[in-house]
């Protein structure tokens, strides 16, 4: 029997590699047999003609459909079916990647970058290993990071030590978006009803059993990355909070200690004016403890301010995106399987 694999594609502003993305993907998954293709594009408020791409490749499938729902797929006759959601303004990609995996209905989901940076040539590659050893997921991880800025790789290995030693889950170095997923942990994925959406953490929190495979670093077809510096670092920042405890533990232990060693520090005073006798007064060391109490202060509320903001986001119960369009109707999206 054919099975079904939706290929995700979350796009912003993506219409000068739209083109590519679909040839390349399409020579790539024509080759694998016994398979039926599905594209969800996401088109993630884009503000270039990235929808009129998306819109343009789904009439022409339309036209064209010869597939029927299990009929065995040979490269002749590759004819995948185009989905496609438009958001009604920039979600960002976590939220993309969610609206993807929702409208995913297919044996398996692989969700995949639209700038040919994740090799469409690896899916066969990760349909094999997931059929073979029978684990839910496989995964791509970039062994290197040629090409990229110096400070965004070293900041990334940064994040990734950090998170990997504070946090409750386990993420791999290099991990990227790119993964093969059953329908099982699309499914599991979905019902995680988080709003602030960190996926690296939920594929892992969600656990299952995920194979890895490693792919060379590729520079981008076209267009540029969305990511600024400013933005990657509170990408990070959601990650470590959403995923981790450690830095409440943190400020509490700091809290605790600031608060023995001033105890101490007030007892050796305290017995120094009662035998010794008042010296001089300490201005500078008030001024410093006033400082330093001030500041250690501030910090830990603005800490505890960011839990507290999360919690007030999630009770708003906001939606993670909001459908402007989309070629699914409505009766496929309500079903639950
Ligand atoms: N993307 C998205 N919404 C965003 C930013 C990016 O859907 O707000 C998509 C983008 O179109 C691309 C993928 O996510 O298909 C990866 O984005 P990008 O190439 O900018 O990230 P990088 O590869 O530099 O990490
Ligand atoms: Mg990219």
């Amino acid at each position: 029997m054919t099975k079904h694999i939706d290929v995700i594609v979350p796009c912003y502003n993506e219409e000068s590699s739209l083109n590519r993305f679909w040839k390349g993907s399409g020579a790539a998954f024509s080759e694998i047999k016994g398979y039926a293709f599905r594209y969800i594009f996401i088109d993630d408020g884009s503000t270039d003609g990235t929808l009129d791409k998306i819109r343009q490749l789904a009439s022409l499938q339309d036209a064209a459909k010869t597939d029927a729902p299990g009929a065995p797929v040979s490269p002749e006759e590759f004819a995948p079916q185009v989905s496609y959601i438009s958001f009604s303004r920039n979600f960002g990609k976590e939220a993309a990647m969610y609206a993807g995996l929702q409208a995913s209905r297919g044996d398996f989901a692989v969700i995949i970058d639209a700038d040919l940076q994740h090799p469409p040539e690896l899916v066969e590659k990760m349909i094999r290993i997931v059929e073979e050893t029978g684990c839910d997921s496989c995964a791509a991880r970039r062994v290197s990071r040629k090409g990229e800025p110096k400070i965004r790789s070293a900041f990334a290995r940064a994040f990734y030590k950090l998170m990997n030693r504070y946090s409750d889950i386990e993420i791999v170095d290099g991990a990227v978006d790119f993964r093969l997923m059953s329908r099982q942990m699309v499914k599991a994925i979905v019902q995680m009803p988080e709003r602030q959406r960190f996926s690296k953490g939920i594929f892992s929190w969600v656990g299952f059993d995920t194979e890895w495979i490693e792919f060379e670093n590729v520079q981008r077809i076209a267009g540029e990355s969305k990511w600024t510096l400013w933005g990657l670092v509170k990408y990070a920042l959601d990650g470590f909070i959403d995923f981790a405890e450690a830095p409440l533990k943190l400020v509490g232990v700091l809290g605790g200690l600031t608060t023995v060693c001033s105890a101490i520090y007030f007892l050796i005073e305290f017995f120094k004016t009662v035998i010794i006798g008042r010296d001089t007064p300490g201005y500078a060391s008030t001024i410093c403890l006033i400082l330093f109490f001030g500041g250690l202060i501030i910090a830990i509320l603005s800490l505890m301010g960011e839990y507290i903001g999360r919690m007030y986001l999630e009770t708003k119960g906001r939606p993670i995106y909001i459908e402007k369009e989309s070629n699914i109707d409505e009766e496929t999206k309500r079903e639950t399987d």
